[in-house]
């Protein structure tokens, strides 16, 4: 049994030098035994990747238990208020966002969005029944809805392709966001006073817009760009 000259940690019989300071190992009486296996392993090994029929199993179980035992629940606890229901419709939204994605081996980005916002607009209709609000969610929850959909989609579209550069999608997502905003003020305005009156949404554009020019001056000109990515690390 050899030990460390520098650090005195006790040395396997194959160390050629100390795993802690990695001070070479020079023992004369008994040189390093090179043919006999290493104590740990010495190639990288392959863990198995997780499994995801078993992993959208583990989703839908979880999903299914935690529905389960608020229904239960609502039996009990204020029976004359269907408030389990809000959860009920929460963990389908989820189980609708999560396993169809890993069940369907690469989803069409389309499809996978028009599942994602019928499941947020069911969940927020089944909201509206329980609040006798089917007035606004059809004038205005479900355009708001839809209108996200659609800067989504577009959103997922445009990064698909210029998704290499961070400050690309960085600008492209600050403008979603100031258009995607003047949209919502634009659809709140017509279901509350039948007319357009824009102002909030003007001064987040505003705010988008001064953000966004200077990013796309940033992406024009190499050596701010070179710059950027230098002092930001992207
Ligand atoms: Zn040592």
């Amino acid at each position: 049994m050899s030990y460390c000259v520098h650090c005195g940690v006790e040395l396997d019989a194959t160390a050629t030098f100390c795993p802690l300071c990695h001070t070479p190992v020079a023992d004369p009486n008994q040189p390093p035994d090179l043919r006999a296996p290493k104590p740990f392993p010495t190639q990288r090994g392959e863990v198995a990747p997780v499994s995801k029929q078993e992993l959208a199993l583990l989703v839908t179980a979880m999903l299914a238990c935690v529905a389960l035992c608020c229904g239960l629940l609502n039996v009990f606890l204020k029976p004359e208020r269907g408030w389990s229901l809000y959860v009920i419709g929460a963990a389908a939204m989820l189980w609708l966002w999560l396993v169809p994605p890993l069940l369907a081996r690469g989803m069409h980005l389309l499809l996978r969005l028009l599942v994602d916002v019928a499941a947020v607009a069911l969940y927020v209709y089944l909201i509206s029944l329980d609040l006798n609000g089917k007035a606004w969610f059809w004038g205005l929850a479900a355009p708001i809805i839809f209108w996200g959909g659609a800067i989504l989609l577009l959103l997922g579209l445009v990064l698909r392709v210029y998704r290499r550069s961070v400050i690309t999608s960085l600008t492209i997502l600050i403008g979603s966001l100031g258009v995607f905003l003047f949209g919502v003020e634009y659809l709140i305005d017509l279901w509350l006073y039948g007319r357009w009156d824009p102002s909030w949404s003007l001064v987040v554009l505003t705010i988008c817009l001064g953000l966004v020019i200077p990013l796309v001056i940033v992406r024009r000109i190499p050596s701010l760009r070179e710059e950027a990515r230098r002092r930001f690390h992207i």
